[in-house]
Formats: C-alpha cells, structure tokens, sequence
C-alpha cells in the first residue's frame, strides 16, 4: 500500500447492525475488514475451554497473549457462550493492551495492499483509532435488537427461548458500558446512526453518504 490508510471506525452495542454495515463498506470501497469482536470471543473461547473462568483477569489475560489467527476461525464463536464470556475478558485491562497493537497495525497497514480499513467493535472511535477518518456509532433499542438477534439464532437452526435472548443483551449492554476500561460510548465525533427503523439497504444508503463526505475521492 501507498499512502495513509483510509481507516472507518464502526462502534455500537451488539446487534445494532454494524457487522452488516462495516461488511458492505468494506465491500464497496475495497478495504479490509476486521470484526473485533471475534478477538474477544476467540479470547473468551479459549478461557472457557481450558476451565477457567472469564472474569480472571491471570487466565484471560494469557489467553489474549497466547491467541493467533486460526483461533478466529472456530464457528462456536458466534454463540451468545462466546459472546458472554467476551464481554467478561473484554472488562480486562491485560485484555485489552494485548489486543490493541494487533487492531492499530491492522487499521495502519490493512492486509492484501488494500487502501483502508473497516473495524468494527466497541471503542475503535473512542480508543482503537481515535483518529480514524470517519466513524459511525450504530445503534438501536435493546427490544429491536433482541428481536434481530432471535431471528439470526432461528435462521441458524437454533432453539432460542425470546426472554432470554433480551435477558442476556440488557446485561451485556450493561457490563459493557459501565466498564471503566474503554466503555461502550459514541465517540464525540461520530456520526451516530439510529438502526431501529431501517433495514440493512437503508443503514448502508446513510452510511455511505456520510463516508462520501469524509471521502471524497472514494479512494
Ligand atoms: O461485537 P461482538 O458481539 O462480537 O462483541 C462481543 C463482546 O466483545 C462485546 O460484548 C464486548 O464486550 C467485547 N468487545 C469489546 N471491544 C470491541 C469489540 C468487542 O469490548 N472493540
């Protein structure tokens, strides 16, 4: 790659619609990609199958020094056990500091000569990359998001009970933003994006007038 690396920040609570979203612009402008939820997964993952406990900071954060990209690959990180136990590590300092050179190299040197880079997670506008060209902090109420989770886990063939599915977003919502290491929050000069009412077509058309103008060369 030649020249700075045209960097997208992505941030929101789980199930706003931002994997979705950062796939597409990703698609459109011809950038790499990196979900970084499924680094705290993977992390989450890796403490569950070896006994231990989440929550500790020892164990998670030597699952985090000790994770390569094979790790990414596993399908059981797209379950809610993953999601639980990423959002226990994700409170860990140790957790965070070992993840976060992986995240700004990829932003700063995006893989394949690709010209920028689309992230995706909780704090890559606020932390990550706080001087990422455009940021976009997609949300949307805790109800909707249930309700797309629930229909995602059913297409998945999964048995899901709707309670619970809310039950467990509400308290990763809340672990999530009252952490007091990087929290969930829009960074003050995002542009945020409210999902509730939009499908995936409308979220992308929004989006991508705002890139537009932080981009204007597309490049
Ligand atoms: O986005 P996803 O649902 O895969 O993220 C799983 C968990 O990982 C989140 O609930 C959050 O606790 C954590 N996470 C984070 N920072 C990121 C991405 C994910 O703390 N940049």
């Amino acid at each position: 790659m030649t020249g700075r690396s045209f960097v997208i920040a992505i941030d929101g609570p789980a199930a706003a619609g931002k994997g979705t979203l950062a796939r597409r612009l990703a698609d459109h402008f011809g950038y790499a990609l990196l979900d970084t939820g499924l680094l705290y997964r993977a992390v989450g993952r890796r403490v569950l199958d070896r006994g231990g406990n989440p929550s500790d900071p020892l164990a998670a954060g030597a699952a985090a020094r000790a994770l390569r990209p094979e790790n990414l690959d596993d399908p059981r990180l797209r379950l809610d056990e993953a999601a639980g136990a990423a959002s226990k590590v994700a409170a860990i300092p140790e957790v965070r500091a070992a993840l976060l050179d992986f995240q700004r190299g990829f932003a700063a040197h995006p893989p394949d000569g690709k010209r920028g880079a689309v992230l995706d997670g909780r704090d890559i506008g606020t932390h990550v990359c706080p001087n990422a060209d455009a940021k976009i902090f997609v949300t949307a109420s805790v109800e909707v998001r249930a309700e797309r989770r629930v229909k995602e886990l059913r297409e998945r063939g999964l048995d899901v009970i709707p309670s619970a599915v809310l039950q467990d977003m509400k308290e990763r919502d809340a672990r999530d933003s009252s952490r007091s290491i990087a929290p969930l929050v829009a960074a003050a000069d995002a542009f945020v994006l409210d999902t509730s009412s939009l499908d995936a077509d409308g979220v992308f058309a929004a989006a991508l007038q705002y890139v537009a103008l932080r981009n204007p060369t597309g490049a």
